[in-house]
């Protein structure tokens, strides 16, 4: 069989109550991954820390309980921020296989490599553990999820690339150029090094699915038929030495979108590069916080504030000329849900800290609670 490049992202799967990311849907979850198998693809990418650390689980569940092994390829990762030393690592490492129900893993990751990791990495020889691992037989593949600045890659390649088969990098059309994200001179150094390349966020946490108005008639005026995801995962997969683009579904119209694009993919010609850059224009000149809602953030803060849900509300505002009682509303009822207001940030920096995205989150809290927390309309729990 030939193949794929889609891969399915387990980070965001149905879940029957929004406000807990452990209740699986799992009636649909079965049946998107069902029909993602059907239409000829079969990796599937998940991750210690998904979902409030159940992801694996689920995916033992809703997959590996139900197809035989060599049916599907599974990924997951280690979670950098949480081992503590190289004996963690042994018994995160266990844990991960009970968790998903498998003897080994296709394909495995350092999750979420940066400079705040990095040392502590290299102190506790993660990248020799990962190689170990491979040679017992545990992982086929090994490589590493990167969130950093192009020169700590090449740092980490020249060092390291000799433990490491693939990495993961953030690619797409907005993020080409970014200066916090750097796509194009990171995909760059992986080609230089050899290294295949799997694409994380190709869509910028949806970013790319909801575009503005002119943009989207951009892409409609030149293919009426084409979905807008479309563009940004063939975007991502025109790239040298991509072998895989990971999309986080969670609706089978996402699924028969995706699905779709990949089995008939056509990598984009110059005439498509040009309509993208003209996308990529509106849309930066719209975004005023490149939040990807990965929630990475979430996890440390002490005041429990929901900094992905007010960033997009945030983004949301700015893209209205009018009134925004709506986000309002959800602004509200998100604090009466037991999370911090954005002016009861402490400061603490933890959330910047673990954002991959390399965001001035507490500055952009300062302009939500400006935002959101006004005296003539902010009357919950003062
Ligand atoms: S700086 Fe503010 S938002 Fe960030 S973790 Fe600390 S309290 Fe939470
Ligand atoms: S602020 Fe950063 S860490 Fe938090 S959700 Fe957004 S991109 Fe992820």
């Amino acid at each position: 069989m030939k193949e794929q490049k889609l891969g399915f992202g387990c980070m965001r799967l149905p879940v029957l109550d929004a406000s807990d990311p452990t209740s699986f849907d799992y009636e649909m979850i079965e049946r998107l991954f069902d029909r993602f198998l059907e239409q000829g693809f079969t990796y599937f990418d998940t991750a210690y820390t998904y979902h409030g650390y159940q992801a694996e689980k689920a995916v033992k569940k809703a997959l590996v309980d139900r197809y035989p092994r060599e049916r599907f390829v599974l990924a997951t990762k280690m979670p950098l921020r949480d081992f503590k030393d190289g004996e963690d690592l042994e018994r995160i490492f266990a844990e991960q296989l009970e968790n998903c129900g498998v003897d080994y893993f296709d394909f495995y990751l350092l999750h979420n490599m940066g400079h705040n990791v990095y040392d502590k990495c290299c102190k506790y020889h993660a990248f020799d553990f990962v190689k170990k691992k491979k040679d017992e037989g545990k992982i086929k593949t090994v490589g590493m999820s990167f969130h950093d600045m192009p020169e700590l890659l090449e740092e980490i390649l020249e060092k390291y690339g000799d433990r490491l088969d693939f990495v993961q990098l953030q690619i797409n059309y907005i993020d080409w150029e970014q200066p916090n994200v750097q796509s194009r001179r990171c995909l760059e150094i992986a080609n230089k090094y050899q290294k295949p390349v799997i694409v994380m966020e190709p869509c910028k946490g949806g970013t790319l699915v909801n575009v503005p108005k002119e943009a989207e008639e951009l892409m409609k005026a030149y293919h009426p038929k084409d979905s807008v995801a479309s563009w940004a995962f063939r975007f991502a997969a025109s790239q040298k030495g991509v072998i895989r683009v990971l999309s986080g579904m969670n609706s089978m119209e996402q699924v028969l979108d995706n699905t779709g694009t990949f089995q008939n993919f056509k990598p984009l010609d110059e005439g498509e590069y040009e309509v993208i850059r003209k996308v990529a224009e509106i849309i930066n000149q719209k975004t005023a916080v490149p939040c990807t809602a990965c929630e990475y953030c979430t996890h440390g803060c002490p005041k429990k504030i929901a900094i992905p849900q007010y960033f997009a509300l945030y983004n949301s505002v700015m893209l209205t000329t009018g009134s925004f009682s709506s986000q309002q509303v959800y602004y509200n009822n998100t604090v009466l849900n037991n999370h911090g207001k954005a002016s009861e940030c402490v400061g603490c920096g933890k959330c910047e800290q673990a954002c991959p995205q390399h965001l001035p989150i507490r500055e952009y809290l300062e302009k939500v609670k400006e935002k959101f927390e006004g005296e003539s309309i902010f009357t919950v729990r003062k």
